[in-house]
C-alpha cells in the first residue's frame, strides 16, 4: 500500500495498487497546475483507492470538458483524480511515498513541451496521448504577451503576473517539499528580485501557504484552479516564480540540480547540469 499526502497534511490517502501506468505529461494544463516542466502521473485501479482525511478540503477545478483537476485548498497541492469510466486513479507522483514499484514508461503531450526544458532519457515520446488511450487533445488558445516582459498566469488565467528585469538564477529542486508543493518529480524554480515583480490581475485569488516550522518555504497558488503562481519573499526581497506558470521565456538556462540526495527513488537525472546534494554556495 502506498501513502500519499499534500503539503499541509490535511489531504491523506492510500493506495493499494499495484500502478500499472507512470508517464510523464508535458501538456500545457499540467505544466501551469503543477507550475513545472512536466507532471508525473501514475494509475492504478479506483477501487484500491481510500481517503483517510481531508475529503472536504479539496477543491475541483473542470480544466477541460468531463476533466477535472483537484487541489488541496489550504496548500495547493494536486490531489488524485477518480476516473470512474475507466476504474482507474490517476495521482501525482510527486505527493506519493516511497518506491512505487514502477518506473517512468513514456512522455506524452511532448509537442507541448517548454522550450527550456530538455528531455534527456530514452523513453519513447508521444506528441499528444498515445494512440492506445483513444483520448484527443484538448487545444488550448495562446495567451498573448507583451514584449520586453517575463509573464505567466495560472491554468484558468484569473491570476497573471508581469516582471520587469532579468532572472538573477534557475534551479531544478528535488527536495521532498519541492516534490509534494508542486505535486511533481522536482520543482524548477526562477529567482526574480522582487522590485520588478506585479500581479497583472488577480491578486485577491492568489493563496499563500508557509511550511511551518521551516525558515523560507512556502507555496502560493490560484485558489479557483490550483496552479502553482510566483511566491514573494518580502524579507529577501526576492520572487520565486514557477517555471511552469510562465507564457514567455525564462530568460536562463537551469544552473544545476539542487537536493538531489532528497529526490524520489523513480526520478532518474541525466545530463550535463551539475547535481547538488543540497543547496550550493552561492557565488
Ligand atoms: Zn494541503
Ligand atoms: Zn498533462
Ligand atoms: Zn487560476
Amino acid at each position: 500500500m502506498t501513502l500519499g499526502h499534500c503539503l499541509c497534511g490535511t489531504v491523506r490517502y492510500e493506495i493499494d495498487g499495484p500502478f500499472a501506468t507512470m508517464l510523464h505529461c508535458h501538456c500545457s494544463m499540467c505544466r501551469k497546475h503543477h507550475g513545472t516542466a512536466f507532471a508525473t502521473w501514475v494509475a492504478a485501479p479506483l477501487a484500491g483507492y481510500r481517503m483517510v482525511s481531508g475529503a472536504d478540503d479539496v477543491t475541483r477545478f473542470q480544466s477541460s470538458p468531463g476533466f477535472h483537476r483537484s487541489f488541496c485548498r489550504h496548500c495547493g497541492s494536486v490531489v488524485p483524480e477518480a476516473m470512474e469510466a475507466m476504474g482507474l486513479v490517476i495521482a501525482p507522483a510527486g505527493n506519493l511515498d516511497g518506491d512505487l514499484g514502477i518506473i517512468p514508461q513514456f512522455h506524452m503531450f511532448t509537442g507541448s513541451k517548454a522550450d527550456w526544458y530538455t528531455i534527456e532519457d530514452d523513453l519513447p515520446q508521444f506528441a499528444e496521448y498515445p494512440p492506445e488511450f483513444g483520448l484527443q487533445a484538448t487545444p488550448r488558445p495562446p495567451v498573448a504577451t507583451k514584449p520586453g516582459l517575463t509573464q505567466g498566469s495560472c491554468l484558468c488565467g484569473e491570476v497573471a503576473y508581469e516582471i520587469s528585469g532579468r532572472p538573477m538564477r534557475m534551479y531544478y529542486c528535488h527536495c521532498s517539499r519541492c516534490r509534494m508543493g508542486r505535486s511533481a518529480a522536482h520543482a524548477t524554480n526562477v529567482f526574480f528580485s522582487a522590485d520588478g515583480f506585479q500581479w497583472a490581475r488577480g491578486a485577491g485569488l492568489v493563496r499563500d501557504f508557509a511550511v511551518p516550522g521551516a525558515q523560507f518555504f512556502g507555496v502560493a497558488f490560484c485558489a479557483r484552479c490550483g496552479s502553482e503562481v510566483p511566491r514573494v519573499s518580502a524579507e529577501r526581497n526576492v520572487v520565486n516564480v514557477p517555471a511552469g506558470s510562465l507564457d514567455t521565456e525564462p530568460g536562463v538556462e537551469p544552473l544545476a540540480h539542487i537536493f538531489v540526495d532528497s529526490k524520489a527513488p523513480w526520478d532518474v537525472i541525466l545530463g550535463d547540469i551539475p547535481q547538488f546534494a543540497a543547496m550550493p554556495a552561492r557565488k
